[in-house]
């Protein structure tokens, strides 16, 4: 059993109690799950554990007493640059030792006696055939990651948190501009962060240290390597919290986002020019509107518009069952006064009557229209017979006090006459609709003609009251 191996300790000679803790601590010495063994200052094994000599296959007996020349001449090397170390003060190294397929860390520490002086070393062997296999496994699994995340454009970044320090994968210091050959860590996280986007990035950071946002996203612009910049897309998670629960570790990625930035300018510009375009041709259909339906010559409605005019009117008045008043306004022996003073003169006139006639339905919030060579049509929405008699009355002063001359007229200068008819005290449901109010008005103008010009006439009854 193992106590026979300490008590043939050649550590006898030089500390009788050094070897009595060692027996203390006998008991769980064979246990352990590492390989342990005492080594004299001379390089001789004072004692071996079970699980030593399992690993180094030997025999504790044999090996005691013996120098690790004999027992262990692999590695026995190692041991005495260890052995070298302790004796002469320095820190004693640890090493990898491969033997049988099997990887074994040798971590070796100076044994004193009570005056403080080494005499031989403590060595463990740990089997970390396992650990090692995991780590490679580990790494190949990190590297692969890194792989595939860089090949869907995603670069990595690493940050520590305290030190403002950051760890990039290649291709995107690649992208930086960054020089490969230099330390990984040695840029501070923001630095590469254009000025205009550093306030939203440092935002975005904060929102995620303080806990206030589980991750990090953010948008911005970096340098790119062979100048311009880029347009970076950063998403990221801590990943490692101190004992305290700080963060210290961000763990993001980066992908380069600036063509798709490119096409989005480009849509809303697009749009833009959509939007003005569209602007532009409801303008002009605007515009093309009112010029279908307004006279060039006097810019009064014309005859289409005013159509559809007296049809909202007349169901408008049917409606509310108020009254509706329709004039039919000619000037008087207009062939004549084109032949007098010419066509141009003509034009002249019908425009300075237009705007006559305009300005006075307008007051009484009608609308006046050129129905077509020297007429016009105007409608007087709720206008009594009464109403349309007082505006036909003014507009016949109204164009007398043009003083236009017209020698073809018996008092020399132009006038009008006016045919009224109202939709008002007759019965709505007799009259044939908008066209037959206005035939009347057509009628009763023809009656004012008739009855020598210069006058105005209203339809059927009315003109006997
Ligand atoms: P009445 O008193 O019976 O209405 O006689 P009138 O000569 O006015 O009637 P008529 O229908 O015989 O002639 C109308 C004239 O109006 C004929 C045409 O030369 C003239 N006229 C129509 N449109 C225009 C225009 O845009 N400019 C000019 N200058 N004359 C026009
Ligand atoms: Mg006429
Ligand atoms: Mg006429």
């Amino acid at each position: 059993m193992p106590s026979s191996k300490s008590r043939q300790s050649p550590f006898d000679t030089q500390n009788e109690r050094g070897v009595d803790r060692l027996l203390q601590i006998e008991a769980v010495y064979d246990k352990v799950p590492v390989g342990l063994c005492y080594l004299n200052r001379d390089g001789v094994f004072v004692t071996v554990n079970d699980q030593l000599s399992r690993m180094l296959g030997i025999t504790s007996d044999h090996a005691i007493g013996r120098s690790i020349d004999d027992i262990v001449p692999d590695h026995a090397a190692l041991l005495r640059i260890s052995l070298a170390a302790a004796l002469e003060a320095r820190i004693v190294p640890d090493h990898e030792l491969e033997r049988s397929g099997e990887t074994f860390m040798l971590s070796a520490a100076p044994v004193t006696n009570d005056l403080g002086e080494v005499v031989g070393i403590s060595v463990a062997y740990t089997n970390i055939t396992n650990m090692k296999a995991m780590s490679e496994r580990l790494a190949q699994i990190e590297q692969r990651t890194a792989y595939a995340l860089e090949s869907a454009g995603q670069w990595i970044w690493d940050m520590n948190i305290a030190t403002n320090r950051v760890w990039r994968s290649p291709q995107y210091r690649a992208l930086l501009g960054l020089d490969p050959a230099s330390p990984d860590t040695e840029n501070v996280a923001w630095d590469i962060v254009h000025a205009d986007d550093k306030a939203h990035v440092i935002q975005a950071f904060e929102d995620v240290v303080s806990g206030r946002k589980q991750h990090f996203e953010a948008v911005y612009r970096v340098p790119r390597g062979g100048g311009g910049e880029a347009w970076i897309l950063s998403r990221g998670k801590i990943v490692e919290y101190g004992p305290d629960g700080s963060p210290l570790r961000l763990l993001a990625t980066s992908v380069d986002i600036s063509s798709q930035k490119l096409i989005e300018e480009q849509l809303s510009s697009t749009v833009q020019l959509r939007l003005e375009l569209e602007q532009k041709l409801l303008e002009a259909n605007r515009k093309l509107k009112k010029l279908s339906e307004s006279d060039h010559l006097t810019n009064l409605p014309n005859r289409r518009k005013f159509g559809r005019l007296l049809k909202r009117e007349y169901e408008r008045a049917n409606d509310l069952e108020q009254p509706l008043a329709l004039l039919m306004i000619d000037i008087d022996h207009f062939k004549a006064y084109n032949d007098l003073y010419g066509h141009m003169a003509g034009d002249r006139c019908l425009v300075q009557v237009g705007r006559v006639l305009n300005r006075i339905i307008r007051e009484g919030t009608g609308v006046v229209a050129r129905f077509g060579g020297e007429e016009f049509a105007a409608l007087l929405p709720a206008a009594t017979i009464d109403d349309a008699t007082e505006v036909a009355k003014t507009i016949l002063d109204s164009v007398a006090n043009l003083q236009l001359d017209h020698e073809g007229t018996q008092a020399g200068k132009t006038s009008v006459s006016i045919g009224i008819s109202v939709l008002d005290r007759i019965n709505p449901a007799t009259l044939g609709g908008p066209d037959e109010l206005l035939n009347l008005a057509d009628r009763a103008l023809y009656e004012a003609k008739r009855a020598g010009r210069g006058r105005l006439s209203m339809w059927g009854s009315f003109a006997a009251d």
